[in-house]
C-alpha cells in the first residue's frame, strides 16, 4: 500500500547520493527489502518505473533483494521462520523471540553506467 511513497523516498535518496551529472547514467538501484518490512516487490517496482518514466532516471532499473524473515527463540534457541511473519517460535510455541532478519529496508547500491573516459 505504501509502495508509491516508498518509491519516492528511494528516488529522493538516489538524487541525494548521486551527483546531478551522473543521474542520467544510473543503471540500477539495488535495495534490500525484508519479508517483514511489508514491501510488495512487484508493486514497488511498478511504482518506481511509473515515477521515473520520462525523467533522468528512466533508464534506471530497480533491483530488489528480498531478505527472508527469521526469528530466534529465547526459550529453545531455535532459529525459525514462518510465512505469516509471526513472532511465535515454530518449534516450541514460545513468544519469547527476537527478529534476526527480515525487517531491512535500505538502498544498498546505486550502479552507474560505465562511461568512457576521454
Ligand atoms: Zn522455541
Amino acid at each position: 500500500m505504501h509502495e508509491l511513497s516508498l518509491a519516492k523516498d528511494i528516488i529522493e535518496a538516489v538524487y541525494q547520493n548521486v551527483s546531478a551529472s551522473e543521474i542520467i547514467i544510473v543503471k540500477q538501484v539495488v535495495i534490500k527489502a525484508g519479508q517483514f518490512s511489508g514491501v510488495v516487490a512487484d508493486s514497488l517496482k511498478f511504482s518506481f518505473e511509473a515515477i521515473t518514466a520520462n525523467t533522468d532516471l528512466e533508464n534506471a532499473e530497480l533491483k530488489i533483494i528480498e531478505i527472508p524473515f527469521y526469528i530466534k527463540c529465547g526459550s529453545c534457541g531455535k532459529k525459525t521462520t514462518n510465512e505469516f511473519s509471526m513472532m511465535v517460535c515454530e518449534e516450541c510455541g514460545s513468544a519469547n523471540t527476537k527478529i534476526i532478519s527480515g525487517t531491512e529496508l535500505e538502498i544498498c547500491e546505486v550502479k552507474l553506467e560505465e562511461t568512457e573516459k576521454v
